[in-house]
């Protein structure tokens, strides 16, 4: 059986290898560390956590990231099963003793028959004879690959900064206050009508908020991540409103074009508005609002905004250095760019976040490209799967125009049906994502393992 090329030896590449390799196909991985390196990564192990050691909750019954755990270690992960081999205590949360594991994720994937492990930078984009390719390569993935990926693609489909805005449950924004307007009645559908949410402020209003925005305990940017030319594009709102008091409420808050229809008479100073999300319409986006306020100030100062005051956040908002691709436009749901299938992408380069996700992208990218060489197709887990619903959100439920990294999380998933009697309490319907996910993927996984051994 030829080879499948894997790309980078992180959180993704890691996983996507073990996977292949464990489907019966050979896997060359190609890592550039040590011979280059990166402004993050410190040592030449494979799966490096370049920041914090969390792989954040563990609970599977009542949190999306801890049932994509679930999933994980169900799908056999080597990258769950290390992490849960070094871990360390940290109450309900899966910390993890960063050194030991990479060694273990390194030493399991060396010590693989299938595997091969070269060390060295993939400059360009990869030899024609390499018929399947996994690209894992990460946020910082070096600017000579990223270059050529761009040639393959379009000026807009890789970025090299994140600009997140925060993104808030719809079931949390209180619609006594907000209401749905696109500016100037654009649009002419009821999707199109009801893409945009607003939150209206008085000047008093305004101005604690300005206060609180100034006050805000902020992080600061690293090394490296303001040097591209991107960055002026996508300032922090915190930074807009330290250089004029009134630069947002003529910027991303302009209260231009909208009618409140719960004080149709009284026109707003400012009007904070929040754009869908999702396909689903689970999902808000903050239009506008991307920041590096630290994540309990962030959560304090939002929460100012009328509408907003009892708003659950889907993820937070941040800037960082981040090369992705546009996902939603350029690949397919088996994680191939539609450009060039023989290319496939796996982990952050595909606009999910953090180490679980990239990880999950890499199950997913190493199980579906060997089922693919085995001669079989392996479609994605059902969206009623936190890995299913995550590769759905990035190969087609967000909108490319807007597309910015993803967190896993229950926004993602489709509602549940119906109950007699009315909502669920949160606890009840959490339990019931989870139950739904764990028997669907149940039901994938057998449909996976039954592809591979077919054959
Ligand atoms: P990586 O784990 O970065 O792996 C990519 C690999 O590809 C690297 O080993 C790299 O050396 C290699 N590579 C790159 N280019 C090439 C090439 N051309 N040829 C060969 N090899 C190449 N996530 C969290 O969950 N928690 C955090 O605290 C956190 N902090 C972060 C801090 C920083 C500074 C950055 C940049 C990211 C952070 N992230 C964090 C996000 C984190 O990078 C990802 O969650 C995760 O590591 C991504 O996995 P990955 O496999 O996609 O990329």
């Amino acid at each position: 059986i030829e080879p499948i090329h894997v790309i980078g030896g992180g959180m993704a590449g890691s996983e996507a290898a073990w996977q292949a390799a464990e489907a019966g196909v050979p896997v060359i991985l190609h890592e550039m560390r040590p011979v280059t390196g990166t402004f993050a990564h410190r040592t030449d192990g494979l799966a490096e956590m370049v920041c914090s050691n969390s792989f954040r909750s563990d609970d599977d019954e009542n949190n999306a990231v801890g049932l994509l755990h679930w999933e994980m270690r169900a799908g056999g992960g080597l990258v769950m099963a290390m992490a849960d081999a070094h871990a360390l205590p940290a109450g309900g949360a899966l910390a993890v003793d960063r050194d030991p594991f990479s060694a273990a994720v390194t030493a399991k994937l060396e010590a693989h028959p299938l595997i091969r492990i070269e060390r060295g930078e993939i400059a360009a984009l990869p030899p024609a004879d390499w018929s399947s390719v996994i690209v894992a390569t990460g946020p910082l993935t070096s600017p000579a690959l990223a270059e050529a990926i761009r040639g393959l693609t379009d000026e807009r489909a890789l970025t090299f900064f994140d600009a997140i805005a925060p993104i808030v449950h719809f079931d949390s924004i209180d619609l006594s206050k907000a209401w749905f307007q696109s500016r100037y009645d654009k649009g002419e559908t009821e999707a199109e009508r009801t893409a945009y949410l607003n939150c209206p402020m008085d000047r008093d209003q305004y101005e604690a908020f300005i206060d609180a925005l100034l006050a805000a305990d902020r992080a600061e940017f690293r090394e490296g991540e303001t040097d591209t030319p991107y960055f002026d594009g996508c300032l922090p709102i915190e930074v807009m409103a330290a250089r004029g008091r009134d630069t947002l409420r003529f910027g991303p808050m302009k209260p231009v074009g909208l009618t409140n229809p719960h004080a149709p008479e009284k026109k707003p100073y400012a009007v904070v508005q929040l754009r869908r999300d999702n396909a689903l319409g689970t999902l808000f986006n903050i239009v506008g609002f991307q920041t590096k306020m630290k994540y309990g100030a962030q959560t304090e100062v939002l929460r100012m905004i009328p509408g907003l005051g009892n708003a659950a956040f889907a993820r937070l908002g941040g800037i960082h250095r981040n090369t992705f691709l546009n996902s939603p436009r350029l690949l397919d749901d088996r994680l191939r760019l539609r450009a060039e299938p023989r290319l496939r992408f796996a982990g952050q380069i595909t606009g999910v976040e953090g180490y679980v996700e990239s990880a999950a992208m890499g199950l997913l990218a190493g199980r579906i490209a060997a089922a693919e060489r085995l001669g079989r197709d392996l479609p994605p887990p059902p969206e009623t799967t936190a890995m299913g619903s995550l590769v759905r959100h990035i190969t087609g439920g967000a909108d490319a125009k807007t597309f910015q990294p993803m967190n896993v999380n229950f926004g993602l998933f489709p509602p549940l049906d119906a109950v007699r009697g009315g909502r669920r309490g949160r606890r009840e319907r959490y339990k019931g994502y989870t139950d739904r996910a764990k028997a669907d993927f149940t039901g994938w996984l057998a449909l996976s393992t039954a592809s591979a051994a077919a054959v």
